[in-house]
């Protein structure tokens, strides 16, 4: 027999609110149909199950409908756009859906971001220490280009970095990070860079820290 433990209460959580507990605007909110898309600044679209279509902006907190321009209260158009912000069902203002071009899951990036887009999980930054799956090395990220593994050509061996013997099984159109091994990167300015397939390194929670004073 397989025991399992019971779930303390406090970690049991529903999903959705409690639609009855809630003032009408929240509820109406939550269960009418209505479409938000992002418009320019902080601003969304939202039209509502009767076709009418308003103007909310998240950062001043206005909505061009009567219930807020009139009335001056927290409209169910300006409450769905919260939602739909939490929910990552749309981009929050400044961001853009973007599709993470390492694993394809959708994210929100900002709207100048150059490619790759990158997921958060996906992302590495200059000084992120990371783990080479294949030798379990520890190197520090110097670079992360938007170079396909099939296009880079290593200068010592004129082999593209996906065509590179122990780059096999990772994918060709990875991008390439050029990372130096930790060890060397502690010691020199310059440490010598080598050039990996995206999905080679593993994130890390370290970062190098940059002890040179000034
Ligand atoms: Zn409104
Ligand atoms: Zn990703």
């Amino acid at each position: 027999m397989t025991l399992i433990e019971p779930t303390a209460d406090r970690d049991r959580t529903a999903l959705a609110p409690d639609l009855h507990a809630l003032p009408d605007r929240a509820a109406r909110a939550w269960t009418e149909r209505m479409a938000v898309s992002p418009r320019e600044g902080s601003t969304y679209a939202v039209t509502t199950e009767s076709g009418h279509t308003y103007l909310v902006d998240v950062k001043r907190r206005s909505c061009s409908c009567p219930d807020n321009r009139i009335r001056g209260e927290r409209c169910k158009h300006l409450r769905r756009v919260a939602i739909e912000i939490t929910a990552r069902r749309v981009a929050p203002p400044g961001k853009q859906r973007a599709t993470c071009d390492a694993c394809g899951t959708v994210t929100f990036v900002a709207e100048d971001a150059p490619t790759p887009h990158l997921c958060e999980r996906c992302r590495l930054t200059p000084g992120d220490v990371a783990r080479d799956r294949e030798t379990g090395d520890r190197l520090v990220v110097v670079r992360v280009t938007d170079e396909r593994a099939s296009e880079r050509v290593v200068e010592a061996t004129g082999e593209t970095v996906a065509a590179y013997d122990t780059n096999d099984g990772y994918p060709a159109d990875d991008f390439v990070v050029e990372a130096a091994y930790l060890s060397d990167a502690v010691r020199a300015d310059d440490p010598r860079r080598y050039a990996f397939p995206r999905s080679r390194l593993e994130r890390t929670d370290e970062r190098l820290v940059d002890t040179v004073d000034g």
